[in-house]
């Protein structure tokens, strides 16, 4: 992708977190790689529903602002953390997804295996330990836990989310939040039946076949 076009699709992906109520006022962030030492970034203090591509900034692998006008958000330290673990990924989202934040607060993560789905598409979805949110330690609390998921809770604070492209990071983010949604559910009603060992290792093994077919996804 172009940085146009990676530009276009984060203020894109902003305007469907604000309107999705995965972010508040101006929480929330979004990044995607340039190359190997520069990063598209949203900035600081701006609310993600309404920015404009020339608001973006370009920030280097040390969290250090290279071109743009706006502050590098605080957070940006937690998406460097996961384009350091994983090689692999484009792109990073942020968000405080209510329903999923709730059940950690609460003290249910989304660890256990509930919907087929969900574990085909993103294994379980665990929970890192708290931290202050923006702080330098903050960066370091997802790290052993990115390097083996896409969507991974930070502990009374939010989801952090990573793919191939903004929107694919930030889809899965929607996955989180509308399990966190069925699970919460689920909850309420009682009698929550966990996938057996044997059910998650098929859904494990089916897990690469089914990010090949788009109308199950
Ligand atoms: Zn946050």
């Amino acid at each position: 992708m172009t940085e146009t076009e990676l530009r276009d699709m984060i203020c894109e992906v902003g305007r469907r977190m604000y309107e999705k109520d995965m972010v508040a006022a101006t929480d929330g962030n979004i990044s995607a790689r340039l190359g190997p030492n520069r990063f598209l970034c949203t900035p600081s203090g701006v609310s993600k529903g309404f920015m404009h591509p020339s608001d973006l900034i370009i920030a280097n692998g040390q969290g250090e602002k290279i071109t743009g006008n706006g502050r590098v958000t605080t957070e940006f330290f937690t998406h460097l953390a996961a384009y350091e673990e994983r090689p692999d990924i484009e792109a990073v989202v942020h968000g405080h997804p209510p329903m999923a934040t709730a059940l950690m607060i609460a003290g249910h993560g989304m660890a256990e295996p509930v919907i087929p789905e969900l574990v085909m598409a993103l294994g379980t979805i665990p929970t890192a330990a708290y931290a202050t949110p923006g702080s330098r330690e903050g960066s370091g609390v997802i790290r052993d836990l990115i390097r083996r998921h896409d969507a991974v809770l930070i502990d009374r604070h939010g989801a952090v989310t990573v793919g191939a492209s903004p929107l694919d990071a930030y889809f899965k983010l929607e996955k989180v939040e509308h399990s966190a949604l069925i699970y919460w559910a689920a909850h309420a009603l009682g009698n929550v039946r966990i996938l057996d060992d044997t059910q998650v290792a098929r859904l494990r093994q089916s897990g690469s076949n089914y990010h090949e077919q788009s109308d199950l996804a």
